[in-house]
């Protein structure tokens, strides 16, 4: 009998600065125990997998808050643990959200060798305006530049954008999507 299929989701639940429209568990704070916070993350993964053994791993998901500031070592600690307490299937997705600030974008290379190969990047917006707008932490070059950096350093890259904001046309939008689409096709073209 096959296994049954488990999906891992880890909450990381600190960002830099609170996004006004927010409403995830996120905090804002100056200093955060990155060795605390693993030990109580490894403690309760070891928890959940006295309680669901035998399990296939399909998915392990790093979401926030903002997961893109946990050290690398944590992450890489979490997958391997997990890879520990259960088989892993041979196409497992492992997947962490990111800001595109740039001390964030900078620690891509060390998370894809921490076993990610997904990165899930939160542009929300092409524009400056609109990302000052926002709340968002990080410029429109900022974003670009993480962009680049994740789909140099991982095999699936996604990336968020918001839409319908104030005063934004139909024709905005479409400008947004095609500028989005662009990034998709050059990654279509560096494959085949
Ligand atoms: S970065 Fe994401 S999780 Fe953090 S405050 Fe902004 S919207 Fe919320």
């Amino acid at each position: 009998m096959t296994a049954e299929p488990l999906a891992l989701y880890v909450h990381w639940p600190f960002c830099v600065s609170k996004c006004p429209y927010c409403d995830f568990n996120s905090h804002v704070r100056s200093g955060v125990d990155q060795n605390e916070w693993r030990e109580a993350l490894l403690a309760d993964l070891a928890h959940e997998a006295r309680l669901l053994p035998g399990r296939t791993l399909t998915s392990i998901f790093f979401g926030g808050g903002t997961p893109s500031l946990m050290e690398p070592k944590t992450v890489g600690d979490i997958i391997r643990s997990a890879r520990q307490n259960w088989d892993a299937s041979d196409d497992i997705e492992i997947t962490l959200e990111a800001n595109p600030n740039s001390v964030e974008a900078d620690r891509f290379a060390d998370l894809a060798s921490a076993g990610v190969n997904r990165l899930s990047l939160g542009l929300q917006s092409f524009e400056d305006e609109k990302l000052a707008f926002l709340g968002r932490a990080h410029s429109a070059a900022e974003g670009q530049r993480a962009l680049d950096l994740a789909q140099e350093h991982f095999e699936r890259v996604s990336f968020d954008l918001i839409y319908a904001l104030p005063g934004e046309t139909q024709a905005d939008w479409s400008a947004t999507l095609d500028r989005a689409l662009s990034r998709a096709r050059r990654i279509c073209r560096s494959i085949s």
